[in-house]
């Protein structure tokens, strides 16, 4: 099986060159991805193009009753399309089936679009002359997508940039491309006309043609931050209107009083759930104030009742990490960790999957005893490793998380609204939970993190998902009565009359 680029509403044949697709459960490969050359993303473009000048002139009942039916397949295709992400990400169904649900609020959202896109409007500002506003759409868009989400990040993007009126160009991860091409098969049974949503998949090559590209008008790129800041500056250089979510390295912090089996097993939801390859993931607890022995006693707990295994297999709650690559980086850090002096509560790395030995699966580990100068703190860690660290204090705590270089999401676990009011208060990170481990916000608010985890102004998707996608225009009116008429205008630049 090859998948190929989505252009013109129908899958192209691809003759260039492909790389393998592999089954991180089994680590064997299972089907081949096309990787498009500037030729080809020129050529996705150019139908972009053309395809959007019908409809940015289409109606907003039209757009939205587009977004109405491709809303109505995927709660149709749910479990076919959380199957198809399982096979090549290595998540289990339920997860998979749970990013769509959320995806979906991003659709959900562009249901209502009319309502997003009214203007405003004020009469007679000057005598008989009124001001109103309107948004418009950009154009062509591109969105670069990662591998952990390949349902859910896609859908921050597509929907909103499509019901605002653009034409959109996805090249998702070349990891996990499979869930593009069916989700572009939903909208072009919605009725989405054909041009207005391609995929063209491929690495390096692909995304450089997408960011200097002359008629793509803006990028919105979700990946790690180094390439979230090449993307922006290769973008800007470009032109063009970028929005970059980059990395991160999510703390949750444990106060004293709070209840600790409850924080422990949000906690290891938030480390584990999708062997930790979530960008809300939380590889780091911070415990307050003597909270450590209490919540690592629960933490053991929570992790050694973790079953790993494939993840279309029903008993399984945690899946493989993507890569043999990617297992290696987590083995490293480990065992740099414990070679530096940290303790291993629960050690991962010897797991072995029966039936799976050339998987690529990591245990769940729980290190104490970190250094902050350790990779194992210090780096994204995008596997299943929490390290807990120890701190005296709630404004310790905070010090700890704003000394790093990442602002994307963070937790307090806590009974106290004081304490609780203090760290959102004073903490450098752009969303947070009180109580809630993975503080995603809904589809309605927008979602984006601060410092390294965003290069950009706006944050994705919700209201200002629609102001990234859209371009605004002041429109000034007179309709002048015959007595106007007859005056002469002044050569001075017009004060208010
Ligand atoms: P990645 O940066 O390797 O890849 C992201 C995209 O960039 C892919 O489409 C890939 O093909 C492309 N790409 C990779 N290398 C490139 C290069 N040298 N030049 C141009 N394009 C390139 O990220 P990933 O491993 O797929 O995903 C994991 C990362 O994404 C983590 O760092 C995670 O935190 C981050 N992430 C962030 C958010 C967020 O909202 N901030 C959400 C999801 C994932």
């Amino acid at each position: 099986m090859t998948v190929s680029h989505w252009i013109d509403g129908a899958q192209v044949p691809s003759d260039g060159a492909s790389q393998p697709i592999l089954d991180p459960s089994t680590g064997q490969q299972i089907g081949e991805v096309a990787l498009a050359d500037a030729a080809v993303v020129d050529a996705a473009v150019t139908s972009a193009v053309a395809a959007q000048r019908g409809w940015g002139d289409a109606s907003l009942a039209k757009r939205m009753e587009v977004m109405y039916a491709f809303r109505q397949l995927l709660v149709d295709n749910t479990q076919e399309l959380a199957r198809i992400i399982s096979r090549e990400h290595g998540k289990t169904v339920p997860d998979a089936a749970g990013e769509i649900a959320r995806g979906r609020e991003s659709v959900e959202f562009a249901c209502g679009i009319g309502a997003h896109l009214k203007g405003d409007y004020s009469s007679n500002v000057s005598s008989g002359v009124d001001v109103h506003s309107i948004r418009q759409p950009l154009g062509v868009v591109a969105g670069i997508t990662p591998f952990n989400f390949p349902a859910m990040v896609p859908m921050w993007m597509h929907p909103i940039a499509i019901a605002t009126g653009n034409a959109f160009i996805l090249k998702p991860s070349e990891r996990d491309p499979s869930a593009s091409n069916f989700v572009a098969g939903l909208y072009k049974r919605a009725g989405l006309p054909d041009g207005v949503f391609q995929v063209v998949h491929g690495g390096k090559d692909a995304v450089d043609a997408l960011l200097t590209h002359p008629q793509v008008a803006a990028v919105s790129f979700v990946g790690s931050t180094p390439i979230a800041r090449y993307v922006q500056q290769t973008a800007i250089g470009a032109g063009k209107r970028v929005q970059a979510l980059g990395g991160a390295n999510n703390h949750a912090v444990v106060m004293p009083d709070a209840d600790m089996a409850f924080a422990a097993s949000q906690i290891a939801a938030g480390a584990f759930g999708s062997a930790g390859e979530r960008c809300m993931a939380v590889p780091v607890a911070v415990a307050v104030g003597g909270a450590g022995e209490a919540l690592i006693a629960e933490l053991r707990k929570e992790a050694e009742a973790i079953v790993v295994g494939p993840g279309d297999k029903a008993s399984t709650t945690m899946g493989p990490v993507i890569t043999a690559a990617s297992k290696q980086r987590v083995v490293d850090f480990i065992a740099e960790a414990v070679a530096g002096g940290a303790e291993a509560v629960v050690d991962g790395r010897g797991l072995v999957v029966a039936g799976h030995e050339e998987g690529f699966f990591v245990g769940p580990t729980v290190l104490r005893g970190v250094q902050t100068s350790m990779r194992a703190y210090c780096d994204e860690v995008f596997g299943p490793l929490l390290v807990v660290m120890e701190v005296d204090t709630l404004e310790d705590a905070i010090a700890l998380i704003n000394s790093g270089p990442y602002g994307n999401g963070t937790a307090i676990f806590t009974a106290s609204g004081e304490a609780a009011r203090v760290f959102t208060e004073r903490v450098e990170v752009g969303m947070i939970g009180v109580n809630v481990p993975i503080p995603v916000p809904v589809g309605y608010y927008s979602f984006g993190g601060w410092k390294n985890s965003l290069f950009g102004d706006h944050h994705a998707h919700g209201p200002e998902g629609v102001r990234f996608y859209t371009r605004a225009k002041a429109i000034t009116t007179r309709w002048p009565h015959q007595a106007q008429r007859n005056v002469s205008a002044s050569l001075n630049f017009p004060g208010h009359t």
